[in-house]
């Protein structure tokens, strides 16, 4: 505290993002981040970008991303009125939290979460319910409504959760996602799709019906980019129009020039994409039998992590003891998963590394 403070900071929790750290030779599997690196599209663009004198560097980037725009709505199928850019998907949830989610009724999300949802609640002031998870840690998606018929006190101001979940890794079925929308017409229901490209089916191709979906997706995970930063939306043009008037209110160029081209590059090589998700999601088969075959119980994950417990042992032990052996993974001392362990999928090596490890540590 210190009396230069606004209240509002002074009553801030911040995020606390996964360890970053400064040494090397650790395997590092507690972020998500994907072992693979970018398209070489990607780094050939950026360059080009550049150029011989990096000139171009004196001038603003488009404050539009309409590059990128094209980019994300030809991909997608959609036009790039449907499209909304921002400095990582985290960035857009701002955005959201501030433009889309009513400040006048608390809003909805699971109990097990991205923990960032709570903490755009505390900086903007919006009220928010925790929905409990199934013991399975599945999400029911007909607890997912306002009670209208009680009291409008009962109302809700919106919905948001990740699909797949995370830190859980389980995913949500579209039928689910159709019924959640339906039941709530009159608020808007944010997916957001961090993981989907490791084997979740997108809810973009149900923008066209329903007027209340927003749908968000990241280049940090499946697309190699977490250090660029890059995230968009896709939702009907009201919603756009929404978030662009935020965004033009906050930071009219929240995209550098080298993200930009280095994003278009990313969304553009199709084939590169495609062999990475299917390479994390091989390895991530073979991770969890091995770790079951360990005795760990792992839930069906359909992201590039996988969430993990071990009958006998201490989650926060194992962290311990891996980090010891430069391995690290995230644990995190919440109520109901403070015996889970999050890992990501690394590379093959990465993996049998920790498997056998873990094996030491077991035995
Ligand atoms: C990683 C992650 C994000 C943030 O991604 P950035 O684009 O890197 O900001 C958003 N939501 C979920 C659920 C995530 O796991």
């Amino acid at each position: 505290m210190s009396k230069f403070w606004s209240a509002v900071v002074g009553g801030l929790t911040p995020y606390v993002p996964g360890e970053q750290p400064k040494i090397s030779n650790l395997i590092k599997l507690n972020t998500n981040e994907n072992p693979f690196p970018p398209s070489p599209k990607v780094l050939a663009a950026i360059q080009a970008e550049l150029g011989d004198d990096a000139a171009r560097l004196r001038l603003y980037p488009d404050p539009n991303a309409d590059l990128l725009k094209a980019a994300v709505a030809k991909r997608h199928g959609v036009t790039a009125q449907h499209v909304f850019i921002g400095n990582g998907s985290d960035e857009v949830l701002a955005h959201v939290f501030m433009a889309l989610l009513k400040h006048e009724a608390p809003i909805l999300f699971p109990d097990i979460t991205y923990s960032f949802y709570p903490v755009y609640c505390g900086l903007y002031g919006i009220d928010y319910r925790t929905v409990p998870l199934a013991d399975d840690f599945s999400i029911n998606p007909d607890d997912f409504h306002g009670q209208p018929e009680k009291s409008a006190k009962n109302e809700i101001g919106g919905i948001i959760f990740p699909n797949p979940n995370a830190p859980t890794g389980r995913l949500l079925a579209l039928d689910a996602i159709e019924q959640i929308l339906k039941a709530n017409p009159d608020v808007v229901v944010v997916v957001d799709e961090a993981y989907v490209d490791f084997g979740g089916e997108t809810a973009i191709t149900l923008v066209d019906r329903y007027d209340n979906l927003l749908v968000i997706h990241t280049l940090s995970k499946s697309r190699s980019l977490a250090g660029l930063r890059v995230g968009f939306a896709v939702g009907h043009p009201a919603l756009i129009e929404a978030l662009e008037r935020v965004k033009n209110s906050f930071n009219s160029y929240p995209l550098d020039r080298l993200a930009i081209v280095g994003a278009v590059a990313a969304m553009e090589d199709e084939v590169y994409f495609e062999q990475c998700c299917r390479a994390v999601i091989a390895t991530r088969d073979t991770l969890t039998a091995d770790l079951r075959s360990l005795g760990f119980e792992v839930l069906p994950s359909a992201a590039n992590f996988i969430f993990a417990r071990h009958p006998q042992r201490d989650a926060a032990e194992l962290a311990k003891a891996l980090r010891d052996k430069s391995i690290i993974v995230r644990h995190f001392k919440l109520p109901r998963i403070d015996q889970f362990l999050r890992i990501t999928v690394g590379t093959d090596t990465e993996c049998q590394a920790l498997t056998q490890t873990l094996q030491g540590i077991l035995a």
